[in-house]
């Protein structure tokens, strides 16, 4: 079954669908590690959340979801890009112990000091200029809770969404109200129609959710409302890593710290825990990138999200961009 995201568009009822299933791509994500079960269906809800986020991206560049556990979970990431290629990862304390059962909080919030951080970084960015990042409040008891309630605050509108999935495929549902110009925007504007397509997307279960394919699930909830097909896109595993970003890495952390670590092994092995690439950098390597004339550009924060120590403090900057 290929990977899609679809988007509907109910014209009177001013309302805009968007619906992802996964498979290949979520099982790409997964064989570059393995996670106690809890963890996995967690990841899986980001995964997909973060591919119907950026779907309604205004600019070209990646939509990070980033959450700082303070739990056995340590840190949680997944990145979609404008053309819908995901990465996600996760780090978890050393020897803990995750219960199936374990609830949202215990995982990430055990002692109210989880962090859940919603980055937008546009490709063209300034040197210099960071990317724009917002904070979701680790509300609620999963990861859609958060982010309806983040999307409610932040843009205003109502917004419902459904966030599925297990070892092998994950799914999901945003049902977005768009922004009405004080209703002069639409034709017979039918100002029941939020309430009614939020009742019919409630029905939406987790057994049918990863079963389904996303045109029965898509017809199964929709197909009174007669919604217009505004797009179908098909996703993919993509990571950003390179051998040029990783000398980026390294000659930000400068030349002391580089030749400390050379004297305690031969080489420099770096890890990308997105796709389990490996790049090593002998002795003579790590000299040439310092004897270099002209400075390489700082680190780029997508390495930052595979490091140990992942998100330098982003201001923002400037007026957010909108997710409707
Ligand atoms: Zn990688």
């Amino acid at each position: 079954m290929e990977d899609k995201l679809k988007t509907l568009l109910f014209e009177s009822a001013a309302c805009r669908a968007q619906l992802i299933r996964l498979d290949k791509t979520w099982q790409k994500i997964l064989s570059h590690n393995e996670y106690p079960a809890a963890v996995t269906r967690l990841l899986g809800e980001l995964v997909a959340a973060s591919a119907l986020l950026s779907a309604s991206l205004k600019f070209e560049g990646s939509l990070v979801l980033q959450i700082h556990g303070d739990g056995p979970v340590k840190l949680l990431v997944a990145e979609c890009n404008s053309q819908l290629g995901l990465r996600a990862t996760v780090k978890l304390v050393e020897n803990s112990v995750v219960e199936d059962n374990i609830s949202y909080q215990e995982l990430l919030n055990a002692h109210g000091k989880g962090r859940f951080v919603l980055v937008l970084d546009p490709s063209n960015r300034l040197p210099g200029q960071q990317p724009y990042q917002g904070i979701v409040s680790l509300a609620g008891n999963s990861v859609a809770d958060s982010l309806e309630d983040y999307m409610r605050s932040s843009e205003q509108l109502e917004t419902r969404l459904q966030l599925y999935s297990n070892n092998q495929t994950v799914s999901g549902v945003l049902l977005q109200q768009m922004p009405l110009d004080g209703g002069h925007g639409v034709k017979n504007h039918d100002v029941d129609g939020w309430g009614r397509l939020n009742m019919l997307t409630q029905t939406l279960k987790s057994e049918e959710a990863l079963s389904a394919d996303l045109d029965t699930i898509a017809n199964r909830l929709f197909w009174e409302e007669k919604p217009i097909v505004l797009s179908e896109r098909e996703s993919h595993f993509h990571c950003t890593c390179s051998r040029k970003k990783v000398e980026k890495m390294l000659f930000s952390l400068g030349k002391t710290e580089i030749d400390d670590a050379l004297n305690e092994q031969e080489n420099i092995h770096v890890h990308c825990d997105f796709c389990n690439s490996s790049y090593i950098f002998t002795k003579p390597q790590c000299e040439k990138l310092f004897a270099r004339d002209e400075e390489l550009d700082p680190i780029d924060p997508d390495l930052d999200h595979a490091m140990e120590d992942p998100l330098k403090d982003l201001s923002r900057d400037g007026k957010p961009p909108t997710l409707h």
